[in-house]
This record gives structure tokens, C-alpha cells and sequence, in this order.
């Protein structure tokens, strides 16, 4: 029987096309069904609220599929260190790429820039289609395939169809497959602000008990802001006039690069942890945050989505080419005891991290002060962080692997 692809992805987003660039690059015949086209990214424009820290990692993966040089020359920020702090009991802890012989710890992008790149890498190959609007109606189970229908009614074949639809998942719902919700009670504010001192290279975080604040550093010395705090006060900031703003930044991050004397418009989105029962279904797997969303405080749920992607391409293309069923159901728990378990241990470890520095009990300050100091001097546990922070820790797919050239 005639199969029209290997893998219908629904969702272009960072993560869906990313999959789908992996696979189309391997020469197998893949659609990706979009809601809404991004809009273009253009240099001229400022830039856009949502960042990512994207890790060395994911940087690995977008390299091999021909997209970081093109997201790097365009605008990226690399920084090379970390200074982290507690507003309570006066610990810090400060992480260096440099003394470890490494340039950078990783990049601040922003999202609608790794999107169109990749969108516009897919758009060029013959093998790969991007249907815009589209989306998954429904979908019948053949002996060697998926029929599906889409929301215009045409029908076609798949081997495997893949949910990168985000973190309300309509794929996911429709295949009932269950997921674990819990809202941290916060919201992330965000924005471009222009400090009065340069960053100089240098992400920094204050953990306040209403939630973290970080300043990632953008490449003209601007910081793109993830404020967390309690909804109430998300709204209260996103209300407050410009100048009242900058006041109560300048105060919340202790003018620690001095006053902020500009900020560009703000908005705030809502944090929740979730995560997807089961990753698989007959023909059918979840990446990104159609599996898992984490709290933004270390900046992980793009990169973990990217290895998500990355593994599932991975053990598609070993099937692939030992003339195997790529969409079959040994490629598809291979895929999900890869990420699932590792993608848990990622959510648990800044839950930990959140509940500790989310809460002013006097002994716990006292106690992740010391912590945060203790750690600051002991290598061995900060290499560990270290690795985290940069994406290598963990059994990583082979596309993330550093790779001679
Ligand atoms: C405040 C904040 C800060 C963050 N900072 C970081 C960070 O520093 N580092 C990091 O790694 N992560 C960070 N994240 C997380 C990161 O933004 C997400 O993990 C990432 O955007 C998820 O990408 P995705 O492609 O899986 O999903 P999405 O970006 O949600 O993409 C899903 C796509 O599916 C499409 N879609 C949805 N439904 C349908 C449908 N029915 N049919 C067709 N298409 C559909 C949507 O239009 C969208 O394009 C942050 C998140 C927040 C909220």
C-alpha cells in the first residue's frame, strides 16, 4: 500500500519542525500541519519577548541539521556564566564556562528566530510539506499505517503521527492519553529592559519567595526578563506605568547592573508543570511540550523537547534504515524509555528547586543559603549543575553528541 509519509507532525513550532527537519534531511517523506504561519523574523525588528536559553546541547543538534549558523549570525547571545542569588539569607552561587575551558554556557534566542529558520530550511526541501492551517481530524488505524483525515477533509498515510502541538496538546487529548497538571501558582512576566550597566556575558537570577527573576543577556546589552510571581502581581506589573515598572525591577533585582532605564512592553504567561502519562500510542508519539512543560527557572523545556526530537529521530531512522517499520511499536518504546524517564528526573529536580526558593520559612532561607554557598565551593557539585545547565548531562542522542567536522 501506498504510504504519502513517513510522519505527520502536528505542530510547527520550535520542536515539531526541528523533527521534522531531522527526518525530511535523512531523505523520508514527512508534512508538518500548522496552525498559524510565524511571522517573519526580521533583523529590524526589536526583539521579541519570548527567548530561550537554548544549551550547548541543542545548539549540537541545530548545528547538524545546517540551522545554528544561521540563528547565531542572525541574533543570538551567547553568555558564559551564571551568578545566581537568594534575596532571604545572602547565598550565591556563580557558575563560570570559562574556568572549565569552555566559551559559553549557552545562547539567549529568541523562539520566533529558531522557528522561522527552521521553517524556512523545511519550506526548501522537496520531501517535506507544511500545511498551513492544518490539523489532524481524525485518524483510522490500517495494517501498516495511519489514515488520517485533515480539518480540510483530504486524507492521507502515515507511518507515524507525531504531537509537537504544544502544551495543550489537541493530538494528545483526541488519542486519550492522560497527563498530570500542576500549576505553580505563578506567572512568568517578560520583556526586554535596557539596564544601565552592560551584562557583560552574564545570565543572572534572584530568588525572591514570590518566585525567581532572572535578566538574560541579549547581544546589543539589554536583558530579556522572566519575572515569576504570584498572578495577582503578574497582573499588578503588567498594569504598573513604564516608569513604576522600571522602579520596582531596579528593586526586585537589587540594581544588581544598576537602574533599569527603559523597558520595552510586557506580557505574562502562565506556569505549569504537566507531563503526559505515556509519550506513545498505536503510531503515535509526543515531543516537546505536548509531553512535558517545566517551570522556566533553569530554562529547560525547549532543550528537553529538542532531545526529544532528536531521540525519536534517531531511533526512526536506525528502523529506517535497517528496513524496518519506523512508526512501529519497538521504535516507539525505544523512544519513550529514552525521554520519559529523564524528562521526569529534569521536572522532580526544579520542583525541588522551585518549592525551596519559592518559600521564606526561616530555617529552609537559612538552609539553601548555605547550600547555595557550600555548593559554590564544592567543584564536583557544581560541575554537575554546570553539565545541566549546558545540556550534557544524561544519555544524550547521538545529534547532540559533539561531532568532527
Ligand atoms: C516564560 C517562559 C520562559 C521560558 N524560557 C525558556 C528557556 O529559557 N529555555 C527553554 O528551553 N525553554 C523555555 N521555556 C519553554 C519553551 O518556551 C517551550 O518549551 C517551547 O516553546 C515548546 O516548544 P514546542 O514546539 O514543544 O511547543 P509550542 O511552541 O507550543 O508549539 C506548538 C505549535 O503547535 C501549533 N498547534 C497547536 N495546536 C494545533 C493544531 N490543532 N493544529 C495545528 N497546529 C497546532 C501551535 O500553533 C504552535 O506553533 C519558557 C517558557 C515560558 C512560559
Amino acid at each position: 500500500m501506498r504510504i504519502d509519509y513517513e510522519a505527520i507532525i502536528q505542530g510547527g513550532g520550535m520542536v515539531g519542525l526541528a523533527l521534522a527537519l531531522t527526518l525530511a534531511r535523512a531523505g523520508l517523506p514527512v508534512a508538518v500541519l500548522e496552525a498559524q504561519a510565524p511571522r517573519r523574523w526580521r533583523r529590524e525588528d526589536p526583539v521579541d519577548q519570548r527567548v530561550s536559553a537554548l544549551s550547548v546541547a541543542s545548539e549540537r543538534y541545530l548545528d547538524r541539521l545546517g540551522a545554528w549558523d544561521a540563528i547565531r549570525r542572525a541574533r543570538a547571545c551567547p553568555f558564559h556564566a551564571i551568578h545566581a542569588w537568594d534575596s532571604e539569607g545572602g547565598g550565591s552561587i556563580d557558575f563560570d564556562a570559562h574556568r572549565y575551558g569552555e566559551p559559553h554556557l549557552a545562547h539567549i534566542v529568541e523562539n520566533r528566530l529558531t522557528q522561522t529558520t527552521l521553517w524556512q530550511q523545511l519550506s526548501e526541501r522537496d520531501n517535506a510539506r507544511l500545511i498551513v492551517p492544518g490539523s489532524v481530524q481524525s485518524w483510522t488505524a490500517e495494517a501498516e499505517c495511519l489514515r488520517v483525515r485533515l480539518a480540510d477533509g483530504s486524507e492521507c498515510t502515515t507511518r507515524l503521527l507525531v504531537g509537537a502541538d504544544g502544551a495543550r496538546s489537541p493530538l494528545r487529548e483526541r488519542a486519550g492519553i492522560g497527563h498530570s497538571v500542576r500549576p505553580y501558582g505563578q506567572h512568568g512576566v517578560v520583556g526586554t529592559v535596557w539596564p544601565e550597566h552592560h551584562h557583560g556575558g552574564i545570565a543572572r537570577q534572584r530568588f525572591l519567595p514570590t518566585g525567581p527573576l532572572a535578566l538574560l543577556p541579549l547581544s546589543d546589552g539589554s536583558c530579556s526578563i522572566v519575572w515569576s510571581c504570584p498572578e495577582a502581581q503578574a497582573a499588578e506589573l503588567l498594569e504598573l506605568p513604564e516608569a513604576r515598572f522600571r522602579e520596582r525591577l531596579t528593586q526586585a533585582s537589587e540594581s544588581v547592573l544598576g537602574p533599569i532605564n527603559a523597558c520595552g512592553p510586557r506580557a505574562a504567561f502562565p506556569l505549569r508543570r504537566s507531563h503526559a502519562r505515556r509519550y506513545i500510542d498505536r503510531r503515535l508519539a509526543l515531543v516537546g511540550d505536548a509531553a512535558h512543560t517545566i517551570h522556566p527557572l533553569a530554562g529547560q523545556g525547549v532543550n528537553l523537547g529538542f532531545m526529544d526530537a532528536a531521540t525519536l529521530a534517531e531511533e526512526m531512522l536506525a528502523a529506517h534504515e535497517r528496513g524496518r517499520d519506523p512508526g512501529g511499536p519497538a521504535v516507539l518504546h525505544r523512544y519513550q524509555r529514552r525521554r520519559l524517564g529523564a524528562n521526569h528526573l529534569m521536572q522532580t529536580g526544579m520542583d525541588a528547586f522551585h518549592w525551596l526558593f519559592a518559600n521564606d520559612l526561616p530555617p529552609l532561607a537559612a538552609l539553601r543559603s548555605a547550600g547555595l554557598n557550600l555548593t559554590d565551593r564544592f567543584t564536583p557539585a557544581k560541575s554537575l549543575f554546570m553539565a545541566h545547565a549546558m545540556g550534557l548531562s544524561g544519555e544524550l542522542p547521538e545529534l547532540a553528541r559533539p561531532h568532527l567536522r
